[in-house]
This record gives C-alpha cells, structure tokens and sequence, in this order.
C-alpha cells in the first residue's frame, strides 16, 4: 500500500491532524490514519468525565483551534476558569465531528492495527503493522500515538519506541495528573471532600500551590488540585517519593491568629463544646475529628494554637503516585528540542511529525492537554500536506 501521509494513532492529535492535513491538501494527497483500536477517538469519549473540555480560553491560540473545530461543525461554550465544552457537553460530538470530517475527505481509516515498525525507504518510510501482510510506503508520517497514560485507550507508550528508532531520545517518563500516595494512615479521611490551599514541598522547599477540592481517598490524596501537583513531583537520582510533602491549608481566607482567634471564641462562647468538637462544622466531621485526634489515629494534642497552626499547614508525606491507569497524561516524552515547534517536523529526520501527548509537552487540569494535541496535530497536518 502506499500513501502520502501515515498518520499513526487516531486520537485527538491524530484526528486534527488528519483533518488539516486533508484540508491543506485539497484533495491532491492520499491520507491514510492507521489506529490500534477498533475505532478512532476512545480516550476523548472518557475526557472531562464524558463532557470532554476541550480546550481552555486563556489558551493562546484558543480562538485559531476553536475556528477549527466550528467549520467542521462543533459548537463550544465556556464555563468557569475558561474550560471549554461542547455546546451538547457531550465528548461524543467531539468524536462524531472529527469522524465526519475525515470521511467528507475521503482519508482512509485503517483500524484494529498496531504499528509495529517504521524505518527510511530513501525519503520516505516503511511501516509495519501487527494484522497487515503489506507494508505501507508512505512519503510522510505523522506520530501521534499519545503516550502512556489511560492505557486502556490504546496508548501504551508505542510511540516512544517508534521515535527512538528513527533516532529521537525520550527522557525520563512519569504519570502525571494523578492522585498522590501518602506514608499517614487515611481509613478515617476516606471518602471526605475539602477546600483547601495546598503546596507541594521538596525537602521542605515549596515547590507549587492550587487551591480547590481535595479527595481524601485510602491511598491518600486525590482531586484536580491535586493532580496539578502530581505534575510537579519529579524524582532523580537523589529523590525519592519522602522527599515530598504536600501541606494543606484548610482556612486559606484566614491567618492563624484569625483562626485562632474563632477557636478560642467556640471555646468560651458555644454550650457545650468539647475540645474533640473545636473544628466540627468548620471542617468535614472526619476532618475535624483527624485535626483533634479524636480518631486516635493522628495523636495531636487539642490546644488551640496547635490546632490553629495545625489546620493551617497539615503535612502529609509523599509515599508514591497513582500509576499510568489513573493517570490523565505522561510527564516527559520525545524532547521538544528535537522538534520544529512551528511544522512539528522532526529536526534530523524530513518527512516525519509528532503531534500530542507522544511529545515531552504536559499541562494541567483545564483542557490544555487536549488544546495540545489538537493544536500540533493541526500544525503536522498542515506542514505534511504543503
Ligand atoms: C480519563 C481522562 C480524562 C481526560 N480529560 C481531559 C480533559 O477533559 N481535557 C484535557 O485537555 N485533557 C484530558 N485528558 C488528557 C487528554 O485526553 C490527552 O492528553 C490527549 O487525549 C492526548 O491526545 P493524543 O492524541 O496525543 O493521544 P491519545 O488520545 O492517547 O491517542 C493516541 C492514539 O494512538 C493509538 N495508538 C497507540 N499506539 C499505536 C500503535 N502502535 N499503532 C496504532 N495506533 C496506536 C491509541 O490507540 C490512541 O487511539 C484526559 C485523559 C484521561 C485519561
């Protein structure tokens, strides 16, 4: 078989990228997408808990990649923090007008098919895949396997090989956007719910802070401002997972001595109170009772300032991560200095383009991961076609 363009994996980056290559082509190249799956787009089907958000306004080329997604016929709208949904706030729109758009062109959908192989053929490549007896000439490829995060969506890291055979490096790879492991026992937190600020510190050194809903699960902490943190644990040689705290402030809109001040205030003034009922009602109940001791479990002792300094700077110590199945994407990846930023070309192997999360190029929560992807596999597209 051969083809102009080999767009290798069918997800959000291998999608936008097929689209703009067919449309910068005007019909002048054979397009063909190669997708491991039995159909193209499975991740973004489980993306913004099935509402996908889809990119982020504050992005800066929010408005070039939302006109992008109009002429093929979706329609967005934002809600809070510049996330941005489908108008139906349904992730099978985004799918279903991608799909269409790659029909309407007439690219051709090889799916069910891993890649395998790709090597030089003078200056094109030759690609293999597991279930294919042919091989595929193609004059242009475009990876865009993703990378190991979800691999149950098919992206299990296949990418990384692939480059690194035609040359590239990948560097160190983590999951990132994840729930973070803790040393404390969490049974009593499991299942609470709180606002906090939270930092991620590095042998004491504060690293990064978000504030938001923090999940307390039994393997320790959990919830989007938590994810962002996940981003921020990088291990070398000389770190270890210990080496990292995450210190929550549970009353972020208030001081100590403002805290202390309400505490002692309940103390004296509320009937009946008990020193294990101090924060009870400020904090959920579990909370309340970890902050005080009362669950026997955490051992502090019930003085006010204690307390007070206590609930504004509660230490848990980093015993490990979620793995790549939680994960919502992969830390590290092909070294972006490799790549043409503005034609995603590799920068020692013409006729070859990365699109996605295949790239050393991650984001947080906010629809900047999917902005990412749609946004350089627009660019290959274009850069392969012209
Ligand atoms: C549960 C979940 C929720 C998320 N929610 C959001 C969100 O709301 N907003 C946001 O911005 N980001 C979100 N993300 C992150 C975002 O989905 C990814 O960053 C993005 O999908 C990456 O796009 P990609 O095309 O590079 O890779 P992928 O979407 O992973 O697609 C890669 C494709 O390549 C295929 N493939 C892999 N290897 C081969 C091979 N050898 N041969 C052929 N095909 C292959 C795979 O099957 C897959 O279809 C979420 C991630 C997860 C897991």
């Amino acid at each position: 078989m051969r083809t102009d363009i080999l767009v290798i994996g069918a997800g959000a980056a291998g999608m936008a990228a097929a689209v703009s290559a067919s449309q910068a082509a005007a019909g002048r190249k054979r397009i063909a997408v190669i997708e491991k799956n039995d159909g193209p787009g499975k991740k973004i089907y489980a993306t913004g808990n099935g509402r996908c958000n889809i990119l982020n306004s504050s992005c800066e080329e929010a408005g070039f990649v939302r006109d992008f997604f109009r002429r093929i016929g979706l329609e967005m709208k934002e809600e809070d923090e510049g996330r941005m949904y489908p108008m139906s706030e349904q992730a099978s729109d985004v799918v279903f007008v991608l799909e269409k758009a790659l029909e309407a062109a007439g690219v051709e959908m090889i799916l069910g098919t891993p890649v395998s192989t790709i090597e030089r053929d003078g200056e094109g490549f030759v690609v293999t895949a597991e279930k294919l007896p042919e091989k595929i000439y193609a004059g242009s490829v475009i990876i865009s396997t993703g990378g190991k995060a979800g691999p149950m969506y098919g992206s299990t890291g296949d990418g990384y090989r692939l480059a690194r055979s035609l040359g590239h490096h990948t560097g160190r790879l983590a999951p990132a956007l994840t729930g973070i492991e803790t040393k404390e026992d969490m049974k009593s937190l499991k299942g609470t719910r709180a606002h906090a600020k939270v930092s991620l510190l590095k042998r004491g050194e504060p690293i990064h802070s978000e504030e938001g809903i923090v999940q307390f699960a039994e393997y320790g902490l959990s919830g989007i401002c938590i994810f962002d943190l996940s981003r921020y644990v990088i291990l070398d040689d000389e770190t270890g997972f210990e080496d990292h705290e995450v210190a929550m402030d549970l009353f972020p809109d208030m001081d100590t001595e403002e805290l202390e001040g309400l505490l002692e205030w309940r103390k004296e003034n509320v009937q009946g109170i008990g020193a294990e009922d101090i924060m009870r009602t400020m904090v959920p109940g579990a909370l309340a009772a970890y902050l005080t001791g009362k669950g026997g479990k955490s051992g502090q002792s019930t003085d006010i300032s204690g307390l007070a300094r206590r609930a504004k700077d509660l230490r848990f110590t980093a015993s490990g991560m979620r793995g790549w199945k939680q994960a919502q994407v992969t830390r590290g990846g092909v070294l972006m200095e490799e790549i043409d930023p503005d034609s995603m070309e590799s920068k020692f192997a013409p006729g070859l383009f990365f699109a996605g999360e295949v790239m050393d190029c991650d984001g947080p929560c906010g629809g900047y991961n999917l902005y990412n992807a749609w946004l350089t596999g627009i660019r290959a597209g274009e850069t392969a076609a012209g």
